[in-house]
């Protein structure tokens, strides 16, 4: 009865569901899995198209974060044994986007793991923005940490497509896994990157210890801020971190998340990003028959991803194709209930190469 609910809401009324609509799928048992998946790949297909869009990351400044995030490992708070370097050079930059283009992705994201950018490490950041859209004509991502007005507006100015600014986990549990900032402060800056005219990409990771029921609240959450992409972390606990022992989510609830947050967003791309070779395991590619229609491709911040050819082999041989760049095939609700495409913002220049 609840996926019957949520399918004549998502697939034939062409609207969202209420927070009592998703929990009473949620709390649906386990065994019925297969159906809620089957349900999370129509609602995809149907809001989204079935393309992929791949991303690869670059963590251009590591450890040594003020901040005490507690599944991180780039905290300075703790001993994790973490490579710690400071802004790196710009050439080894445009190694990577050559790397990331070659790879088959349309999308590179600069990562720097500080609160929030210094006025000469921005400086760093908008170069590196320009010679990359310049050199291989990818879209660029940059997730920064916090931001002041100013520094938003500077990013969009300089060609930056898609802001990403996690909100990590759900409100009720935030000050559980952070002390050093707080859950408002996430929600301001991921509301003035979108205010500041870039593409709001924003997440979490799942496996916290939150309640299945907050993991449903985790995904309202997010949708009330309208995300363009959202990503799924799922833990894979970094030694030295106060989650260490933390136990993995099983394949079957990863994939019960991965569904649900497709039914609550449903026109947003469902980037599977940190821990999905750790947590899923054999069942990666239900990933992407679950709801997910994004992937990280290569290395994570921290850990090792796969091989990106083994990625792009994975989606032919599930017939998805790569999409040609980010953004394409969204679909956004219009107030009469009715989905359609956005126009895409007139600033940006794909360049396939
Ligand atoms: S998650 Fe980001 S802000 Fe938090 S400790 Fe890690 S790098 Fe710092």
């Amino acid at each position: 009865m609840p996926l019957a609910t949520a399918e004549r809401a998502l697939l034939e009324e062409r609207r969202t569901l209420t927070r009592e609509e998703a929990m009473a799928v949620a709390r649906l048992p386990l065994d019925e899995l297969p159906a809620l998946v089957a349900l999370a790949h129509r609602v995809r297909l149907s809001w989204c198209g079935a393309e992929v869009e791949l991303e690869s990351l670059i963590n251009a400044k590591s450890g040594a974060c003020a901040e005490d995030c507690a599944f991180c490992s780039q905290s300075a708070h703790f001993e994790t044994g973490v490579d710690v370097y400071p802004f790196l050079d710009l050439d080894e930059v445009l190694g990577a986007a050559r790397a990331t283009r070659d790879a088959g992705a349309t999308q590179f994201c600069i990562v720097v793991a500080v609160r929030g950018p210094s006025e000469r490490l921005l400086g760093r950041v908008l170069d590196a923005v320009r010679v990359v859209r310049e050199e291989t004509g990818l879209e660029v991502a940059v997730s920064l940490g916090l931001l002041e007005p100013d520094q938003a507006r500077r990013l969009a100015d300089a060609g930056v497509r898609r802001y990403n600014h996690n909100l990590e986990t759900c409100r009720e549990v935030f000050p559980q896994v952070c002390t050093t900032h707080g859950y408002d402060d996430r929600v301001a800056t991921a509301r003035l990157a979108a205010e500041a005219g870039m593409e709001l990409c924003c997440g979490g990771i799942l496996g916290l210890g939150e309640t299945l029921e907050q993991r449903v609240d985790f995904a309202f959450e997010l949708a009330a801020l309208d995300p363009v992409e959202v990503p799924i972390n799922l833990l894979d606990p970094r030694p030295g971190t106060p989650l260490a022992n933390r136990e993995l989510l099983t394949p079957r609830e990863a994939l019960q998340a991965i569904a649900l947050f497709r039914l609550i967003l449903p026109g947003a791309w469902i980037r599977l990003a940190g821990g999905r070779e750790k947590v899923l395991g054999e069942l990666q590619a239900m990933g992407l028959y679950a709801g997910a229609n994004a992937l990280i491709v290569g290395n994570y911040l921290t850990t090792l991803g796969r091989a990106p050819e083994d990625d792009v082999a994975l989606l032919e041989s599930l017939g998805m194709p790569v999409a040609t760049g980010p953004g394409e095939g969204r679909f956004v609700v219009a107030a009469d209930g009715t989905h359609a495409l956005p126009p895409k913002p007139p600033r940006i220049q794909l360049r396939v190469e």
